[in-house]
């Protein structure tokens, strides 16, 4: 899609926060953080919505998942556990699909929010 916000994003047409690239994905700071963290992860091919997705997108919606503990870990919001193996910190993963979703962006991305709480639907 030519005229796509992420893929203009994608195709650094229009400038953003990149905490991460590589050959499929792309990770940036929301332009409105809802949160202490809140980061933006989306593959570079335009996929509209996780709606369109099948078991051909697997590999990618893996990666794309897979992501998110890494980055989480870069941002100070992974999981740790303390002696006694109570855990603690974390972060929270969210894919909106269509409108009654709350989906704005047409290119699919996956939100993760993390930091001092109360974020969205805490
Ligand atoms: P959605 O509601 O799941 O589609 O979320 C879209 C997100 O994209 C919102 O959290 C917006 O704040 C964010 N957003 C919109 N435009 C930009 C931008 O240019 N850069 C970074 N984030 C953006």
């Amino acid at each position: 899609m030519t005229d796509c916000l992420f893929c203009k994003i994608a195709a650094k047409q229009i400038p953003s926060s990149i905490v991460y690239e590589d050959e499929e994905l792309l990770a940036f700071k929301d332009i409105h953080p809802a949160a202490p963290v809140h980061l933006l992860v989306i593959p570079k091919v335009h996929v509209a919505t996780l709606s369109e997705c099948n078991e051909t997108h697997g590999a990618l919606l893996g990666k794309l998942l897979a992501l998110a503990p890494k980055l989480a870990k870069e941002h100070g919001c992974e999981v740790t556990y303390d002696a006694d193996g109570k855990p603690a910190g974390g972060y929270k993963t969210l894919i909106n699909s269509g409108p009654d979703g709350g989906q704005e962006v047409y290119h699919l991305h996956l939100h993760m929010y993390g930091g001092a709480r109360p974020w969205p639907g805490q």
